[in-house]
């Protein structure tokens, strides 16, 4: 029997609309967290402040 991706519970193929996941609700959680991946962006820009004239 396969097992959850998500959880690790059995999963019945037979009995299991969610196939490859035991719920729906583990469904959703891989899905989020395969979003999270892509959202993730390690870098972060900032605005640099270049336009420090000097004024005397
Ligand atoms: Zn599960």
């Amino acid at each position: 029997m396969p097992r959850c991706p998500v959880c690790d519970a059995a999963v019945d193929l037979a009995t299991t609309p969610t196939v490859p996941f035991c719920s729906d609700r583990c469904r959703l959680i891989d899905l989020g967290r395969w979003l999270d991946e892509s959202y993730a962006v390690p870098e972060k820009k900032r605005p640099v402040d270049e336009d420090e004239a000097e004024s005397d």
